[in-house]
Formats: structure tokens, C-alpha cells, sequence
């Protein structure tokens, strides 16, 4: 069964429709199929007026025969209608919501959605959905009905149809690529089955069973893609063994201050590597402050040491120019030639500096990942540092290899994550783990209050300034929208301006901004010309400023754990004593759990164990601060079981046939192969 044929296949299927599909990276029958339900609502049948009960979620159809009246009562106003069937009347209402008064015509049809209670001795059904008739789905006898995540283009009623018909279309003839020995172990259904029931489940049972295997099989494909990743592309021999040590041990003498325990364990590790016979891939995890930096110009200077190039990669300007300084500090004095490159600088200047990397005058060169976008050439790079969340993939690798290179590579991270899951979600990669803070750390004081304590606070702020400190405020944004976020920095500044000391120093920064501008403006934060830094959180991670002691977080509540951490981390950087506020009015359970986590630890690795408890559902965002690869129909989280279950079948399988050739993973390796194809990046960025 050729399950590759386009969409425009589909009856009700055009041009137009098509487009729309391609929003959703939906382009052939087999993409639509696997377009999975993100949740699933129970069906509820329709209800004749007279047979509705109290407290009873159920689905009217009636006409409209008294029209909506906005009454007002105390402060709010409440809408209310009535609506008859050939049965009975009911009252419908809705609450803060007097445009409803103006949605209906008399007569006309409706149905509704919500719940009927008494009150007042009438039934009425409160804050109804209003249904549309065209997004009532056709088969009312099924139990459960799936809900997909959908675009203005496509309505719930014909994405269920387009999709019914894609399943007709494979006729449960789908290969299953599992082979039986595995599906007996782990007791996996079959998959036309797992894919029927997906879209179509019998009961809660059937979806069950079919969401395991489904989650089973992406969570599978992903181990051994990358175990295949790391066998293809990053076991290599070391082209590059260093050798000499003298240098490095020298400048680590006379560093200002000893390498704490486990700087040292890690600055081995990555030295083994460095002098061993395979290419190096390795990720060092360590929390905020942890000191991953001064491992990483160990690792340069060794490179240069042993006549080689090496360089580091920023996620942002700042951070890239935050390095630069740290490191022509450190190195200039050893005679070591240090280069920048970020794409603000003139053309001239980075042709300027593009000559001086490809005849190796400069040796360390850092910038943003840019850097291997454009055509630079390296006279002999043997290492690339990333800092923060970025991962050094496959394609770039790629393009150095390209260019003859194959460096080691060396991934920083800021955002730990429990050991047994950086095992399984980087298996690509050696970890090394700093969990350990230099001596004399500070804890941050850490406070969590609701708004009407911002006077206070002001106040504490206008104090900490007078001593000569600063301070960070994250404000709140609406969404993930940086017009928005722009008014509600700015309109935050401006209240903030005129009821803080005037003598104070206010400036702000957000993401529609030049990087020219942020660049100033981080840079004055920096150099101690600007005393409040308004912000949302484009305040980079990894942002070094150690006379900043307070950090405010405005609707605290909108942010992971991950997330508060590492702004917290932006203080307690310098000798005084540092504080940081969560503000935030949520009563939620799940809020007051986080706030008081931040209260009482300051552990990154602790943090991040909790984070993975105490998950909200559609909590995204955490996820991305984690850096973590998302999934379809996984969730490393709530499925951590299938996850450390696959983790183990996959390296048995890599260990037994690591190019899957065998007749019986026949199937899977065409399968790998095809998926990888299309989202390699996406795992190995
Ligand atoms: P991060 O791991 O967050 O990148 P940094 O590398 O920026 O942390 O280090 C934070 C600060 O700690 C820097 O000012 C650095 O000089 C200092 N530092 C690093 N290692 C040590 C150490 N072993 N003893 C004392 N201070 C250290
Ligand atoms: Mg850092």
C-alpha cells in the first residue's frame, strides 16, 4: 500500500485546503494520519429539553425564543436568553460576557453545550459553547471524540473527516514495523490497530493501548536514531591529539582561584578526550554559576597550545561579546591572539577578520553560530565550544566536515537536567556534570509575594541602589508576541518611573530591538550606568553583571521552574548579598508549589527533579527552557517508563546489529531512515 500519495488525493481535498495542510507540515495520506489527537472530549449525546438534569454537562438543540436581555447585577452583568424545543424552554446564561446580547435573532437555531443547574427554581444551562451544526461530528455513537490542534483554515468537523478517510484509504495495511518478539515483550498492539484508535477509540481502554505503542515507537525511533547518528557521524578518530600540557597546567597555577572538585573531574574527562584516540562529543550540564566558562578556556587554550585553533559559540551577541571580554582578559596576557565575529560588525571588518581566521593569526575565535553559516575559513580548527542550549548538530558538523574538519565538539549547558534523562535525551553524547558551586556562593534570598506588596519592594530596590547595586525587572507579557511584549515593557517603565526616585536610572529592553541597541544597553547595565534593567526575558542566560543583587519576576506564575532558575541565576553573581521576587497573584496549586521549591533550594539538579513533578499540562515552555527535544505524542515527562524502557531495547539493539540489517528490522530501518530524513535537524540542534 503506497501510503505516500499526496493529500490533494482526499475527496474535499484542493489547493486551497492543501496550503492549509502545509501550515501543519501535513503533505501526503501518511502525513495525515499520523496527525495525532491532542486530547480526546466525551461525547455527549443530544438531550431533549424535558430530559436534561441538574449538574449534567449535555447538548441541546433549540430555537431561540426569547432573546438575550443584559441584566446587571452587583458588578457584573449577566446575559440571559431562553431557548425551546418541541419539549420544553430552558434559560441559558452567560457571565461578563453582555456581547452575547447581540449574537442571536429570534427563531433562530441553536445548539449549546454546557452545563444545566437550578437556580432559583429554574433550570438553566450556565456559559454555554455555542456549537456550530457543521462542527458536529457525524458517528455520535463514539464514546470518545478526538480533539486536534487546528488552524483557521480547517474546521474539527472536516480535519476528522479528511483523516477517516486517509485510514479508509490505508485499509489497516499499514507495514508494521515492529518485529513480533518485541511486541510480545512489551506487550505492544499491532499498528494499523494503534493508528485506528487513535483517531477512533472504542474506549479508554483501546486508546490506552494504542497511545503506548505509539509513544513506544517514537520514543524508539528517536534512541536509535541517535545511537545510528552517533556510530555514523560522531565516532571518529581524533585527527587532532593533543598533546602538550605545559601551558594549560601553567595558566591553571595561576589562576586567582583553585578549580572546585567538580570543574576538575570535568576539565579530565574533556582532557581525556582531547588526548584520546576518538573525536570528542561531549555535554557538560551545569547549574548557573556553576563555572563552565573557565572549563571551556581550558579547552581553547589546550588547542592552541598544541597549535590548533578552537571556538566558542554563543547563542546571542551578548553573550558572545560577555565572552570575548572574559576570555582576551584571560588569554591575551599568554600571547594568544583572540578574535570576535557577530553580525553586527561591518562587512569590512568581518572580511577583516575572516583573513586573520583563515591565515591563523587568531586562534580563538568566538562569535555567534553564524560562525559556521558563513563562508569562514579556518586555518586549523580542532574544537567547537557552544554555550548554552545549543546543540552542535549533525549539519553543521557536517559542513565543517565539508571543510576537512572534523573538531571536537563540546556543549555547555546552563539547564541541567536529571542525570539517567541527559543519558537518554543526549545519548548521542558523553556527560560530564559540574554539580558543584565555587566556594563562598550566597544563597539568593528568595521571596514570593503578591502584588500589593510592589510598594515595599520599590522601596527595598530604591535602598539596594542607593548602596550602589542593581537591578533586573522581568515584566510581564501577554504571549509569546513581541509587539505586545514591547508595549508592556514600555508602559511598565514608564509606571515604574514615576513612582521610583526619579535620581534612579530606568531602562528597558525587548525583543524587537536592534541588536545594536540591546548590545548598548546590556553593556550600560554592565558598566554600572543604568540601575534598573526592565525587561522580559531577553535578559540572556549566561549574562554576567556581579553588582546586580536584585531580580524581580513579574507574573511569576508564567514561568516554569527551569525558567525562574536560570533568571534567578542572573544575581548572587558578586559578593553581596542578592535577592530574588517572584511576584505573583495566582493562587493555583501548582504555582504555590513552584514558588516555594525556589524558596527553599537552590540547586539547579534539585529544581530540575521537581520541574519534571511538577508539570502542568501544556507546559511547553518548560520544555524549551530544558533545551529537551519534543515529541508528538511522547511526553518525556508523564512517560518517563517508556522512555528508560526504549533507552534499553535500543542499545541492545545497537549492540547486536548497529545498522539494523538483519531481515527482521528490515521494516524499521526504512522507516528510520525515512523519519530521520525529515527531522534529523530538529533532533540534533
Ligand atoms: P556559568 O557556569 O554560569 O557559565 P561562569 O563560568 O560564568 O558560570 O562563572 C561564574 C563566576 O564564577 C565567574 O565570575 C567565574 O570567574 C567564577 N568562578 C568560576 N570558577 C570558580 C572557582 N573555582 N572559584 C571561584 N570562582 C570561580
Ligand atoms: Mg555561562
Amino acid at each position: 500500500m503506497n501510503n505516500l500519495i499526496p493529500i490533494t488525493d482526499i475527496k474535499g481535498v484542493g489547493e486551497k485546503t492543501a496550503k492549509a495542510f502545509e501550515k501543519l507540515n501535513i503533505y501526503t495520506i501518511n502525513d495525515l494520519i499520523h496527525y495525532y489527537p491532542r486530547d480526546y472530549e466525551e461525547n455527549i449525546s443530544m438531550k431533549k429539553i424535558s430530559e436534561v438534569e441538574i449538574n449534567e454537562i449535555c447538548l441541546i438543540e433549540g430555537d431561540v425564543c426569547e432573546l438575550p436581555q443584559n441584566i446587571r447585577k452587583k458588578n457584573i452583568v449577566i446575559t440571559k436568553m431562553k431557548v425551546r424545543d418541541e419539549t420544553g424552554q430552558l434559560y441559558i446564561t452567560w457571565f461578563r460576557q453582555p456581547y452575547m446580547k447581540n449574537k442571536f435573532s429570534i427563531n433562530e437555531n441553536v445548539v449549546l453545550k454546557g452545563k444545566v443547574i437550578l437556580k432559583y427554581g429554574q433550570l438553566q444551562m450556565e456559559s454555554p459553547q455555542i456549537i456550530r451544526k457543521d462542527e458536529l461530528l457525524l458517528q455520535s455513537t463514539q464514546q470518545l471524540l478526538p480533539i486536534y490542534p487546528l488552524i483557521k483554515e480547517l474546521t474539527l468537523r472536516n480535519l476528522t473527516d479528511f483523516i477517516n478517510q486517509g485510514l479508509e484509504y490505508t485499509k489497516g495495511q499499514l507495514k508494521d514495523y515492529l518485529p513480533n518478539e518485541i511486541k510480545e515483550r512489551y506487550m505492544l498492539c499491532e499498528y494499523n490497530y494503534a493508528l485506528y484508535q487513535i483517531h477512533n477509540p472504542d474506549d479508554e481502554f483501546a486508546l490506552e493501548i494504542a497511545k503506548k505503542r505509539l509513544i513506544f515507537d517514537e520514543f524508539l525511533f528517536f534512541q536509535l536514531g541517535l545511537l545510528m547518528i552517533k556510530n555514523e557521524c560522531f565516532v571518529m578518530d581524533n585527527q587532532f591529539q593533543y598533546k602538550e600540557e605545559s601551558l594549560v597546567n601553567k595558566f591553571l597555577s595561576q589562576l586567582p582561584f583553585n578549580l572546585t572538585n567538580a570543574q576538575t573531574k570535568v576539565w579530565e574527562e574533556i582532557k581525556g578526550d582531547l588526548k584520546g584516540s576518538l573525536t570528542m562529543n561531549r555535554l557538560v550540564q551545569g547549574d548557573v554559576g556553576s563555572g563552565k566558562t573557565i572549563v571551556a578556556v581550558l579547552a581553547l587554550l589546550f588547542a592552541v597550545e598544541n597549535g590548533y585553533q578552537g571556538t566558542m559559540m554563543a547563542p546571542t551577541e551578548v553573550l558572545a561579546k560577555q565572552h570575548y571580554k572574559s576570555l582576551t582578559n584571560l588569554l591575551e596576557p599568554l600571547g594568544i591572539k583572540v578574535g570576535i565575529l557577530v553580525g553586527s560588525m561591518t562587512k569590512k571588518q568581518k572580511l577583516e577578520m575572516a583573513a586573520e581566521i583563515a591565515n591563523g593569526s587568531i586562534q580563538i575565535i568566538i562569535g555567534t553560530h553564524a560562525i559556521i553559516q558563513d563562508p569562514i575559513r579556518f586555518h586549523n580548527l580542532s574544537l567547537v565550544i557552544t554555550d548554552e542550549q545549543h546543540r552542535f548538530g549533525v549539519k553543521q558538523r557536517e559542513k565543517l566536515a565539508g571543510k576537512g574538519h572534523h573538531p571536537h565538539v563540546l556543549v555547555m549547558s546552563a539547564t541541567p537536567i536529571p542525570r539517567t534523562l541527559a543519558l537518554i535525551v543526549y545519548g548521542d553524547m558523553d556527560v560530564s556534570i559540574i554539580d558543584e558551586l565555587p566556594p563562598g556562593r550566597q544563597i539568593i534570598k528568595t521571596y514570593h509575594v503578591k502584588s500589593n506588596y510592589r510598594e515595599r519592594i520599590y522601596a527595598f530596590i530604591e535602598k539596594e541602589i542607593e548602596l550602589g547595586r542593581q537591578c533586573y525587572i522581568v515584566c510581564p507579557a501577554v504571549e509569546e508576541n513581541e509587539e505586545l511584549e514591547m508595549e508592556s515593557v514600555i508602559q511598565y517603565t514608564d509606571k515604574i518611573k514615576k513612582v521610583i526616585n526619579p535620581s534612579v536610572r530606568i531602562e528597558y529592553l525587548h525583543g524587537k530591538m536592534k541588536a545594536k541597541e540591546k548590545n548598548f544597553f546590556m553593556e550600560s547595565f554592565s558598566e554600572g550606568k543604568i540601575d534598573i534593567l526592565v525587561s522580559t526575558t531577553v535578559i540572556e542566560v549566561g549574562v554576567n553583571v556581579p553588582n546586580a543583587t536584585i531580580m524581580v519576576i513579574e507574573n511569576a506564575e508564567r514561568f516554569g521552574l527551569a525558567g525562574l532558575h536560570q533568571l534567578r541565576g542572573r544575581v548572587g553573581r558578586g559578593e553581596h548579598q542578592s535577592h530574588c521576587i517572584l511576584i505573583t497573584d495566582s493562587n493555583a496549586d501548582i504555582t504555590k508549589k513552584r514558588m516555594k521549591v525556589l524558596e527553599n533550594n537552590s540547586d539547579g539538579f534539585i529544581i530540575s527533579e521537581y520541574d519534571l513533578k511538577l508539570r502542568g499540562p501544556g507546559d511547553a515552555f518548560g520544555i524549551k527552557q530544558h533545551g529537551l527535544p519534543e515529541f508528538k505524542i511522547g511526553s518525556i515527562f508523564e512517560n518517563m517508563d517508556v522512555l528508560k524502557e526504549t533507552h534499553i531495547l535500543a542499545k541492545k539493539i545497537n549492540s547486536e546489529d548497529d545498522k539494523l540489517s538483519s531481515e527482521k528490522y528490515k521494516p524499521l530501518i526504512e522507516l528510520i531512515n525515512r523519519s530521520f530524513n525529515q527531522s534529523i535537524s530538529q533532533i540534533s540542534l
